[in-house]
């Protein structure tokens, strides 16, 4: 099965966290944190459409400038996503340049802030210079955004204030059985992606497609299509060790492909753990256990452990396999 989604951190677990993640079939991707995203090519973050914060400590939000000097030509907006107080940080940041000879550029900025049962739309465009522009408020619940492949989901945590986690679910994976197209004597082409596209929107049975100079109804092209379930990727990071969010993040994390967690501190530093709102190797990998998910990548490590990398991922590797 070709996947959907390929989710890559950008720096090694020392340096800032952000998440690269590439949707395989469209020329776009999406990215979890702002750290310092120096290393992603200008090719690459032409590519983000969407940003997800989790919180602005400096070291998820300082790639914020080099992201919007690349994209300042283009035409799509840019959707950031973030906990209380995103709004005031982009405006923040937008306010530290002079913007006078903008008006003509496309950028636009779209901001969704999440509090409580709310997201609140906020935009930012170049015609304005940059000026806030209040859109509208919505009720939130979980998905934060919808799109036809695909769900991204939040949750509100505590580190020391609130942060958000996220989760891409694909939802359904729609792959093309050969041996049926083949029996039926068609041809793969452009038509699949209308195919698929009609599988996901439910469209009705009668819909008719135009392949290989014949008229197919989509109820007889049902049976080249074979479902399997989608992928899940979760992102959690900078959270209070506290019972109560532990139980929430392996809730919200349930089964994922992938789960890239912090493991800010070995298990022996506990108590400094919870001075500073993070996690333990040993927490991240007892999380990816309860939550059952296939593979625990950990990230974010505290930079006394410099040299010492290995300590953090056996610990986190050994909980995960529940032997301590
Ligand atoms: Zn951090
Ligand atoms: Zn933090």
């Amino acid at each position: 099965m070709k996947p959907t989604f390929h989710a890559e951190t950008v720096n090694d677990p020392l340096g800032d966290p952000a998440l690269f993640l590439r949707l395989l079939r469209e020329r776009r991707a999406l990215l979890f944190d702002l750290g310092d995203i120096s290393r992603l090519s200008a090719a690459d973050m032409m590519k983000v459409s969407d940003v997800f914060i989790t919180h602005m400590h400096i070291d998820h939000f300082i790639g914020f400038d080099m992201l919007l000097r690349v994209l300042l030509r283009r035409e799509s907006p840019l959707r950031v996503f973030g906990p209380l107080g995103v709004t005031d940080a982009v405006e923040g940041k937008l306010k530290g340049y002079t913007w006078n000879l903008i008006h003509g550029y496309p950028t636009k900025i779209d901001v969704y802030e999440v509090s409580g049962s709310q997201i609140k739309h906020t935009g930012f465009y170049a015609e304005n210079e940059f000026m806030r522009l209040k859109i509208g408020t919505d009720s939130f619940k979980s998905i934060i955004l919808q799109e036809e492949g695909f769900a991204v989901r939040a949750l509100e945590l505590w580190h020391g204030m609130p942060v958000l986690a996220y989760s891409i679910n694909e939802g359904v994976h729609i792959n093309i059985n050969k041996e049926a197209l083949a029996s039926m004597n068609l041809s793969v082409g452009r038509w699949i992606t209308e195919f698929k596209h009609a599988l996901r929107t439910e469209a009705s049975d009668d819909k008719i497609f135009n392949i290989d100079g014949k008229q197919i109804a989509l109820a007889d092209l049902r049976p080249a299509a074979i479902f399997t379930k989608g992928q899940k990727i979760t992102y959690a990071t900078d959270i209070s060790p506290a019972d109560e969010n532990i139980e929430k993040i392996s809730e919200f994390a349930k089964d994922a492909d992938v789960l890239f967690c912090e493991a800010f501190f070995l298990h022996a530093e506990i108590d400094r753990a919870r001075e500073r709102n993070h996690l333990t190797a040993a927490i991240a990998g007892k999380i990816a256990k309860d939550a059952g998910v296939k593979r625990l990548q950990t990230m974010h490590f505290s930079p006394k452990y410099t040299g010492r990398e290995n300590e953090i991922i056996d610990e986190a590797e050994a909980a995960f396999r529940g032997d301590i």
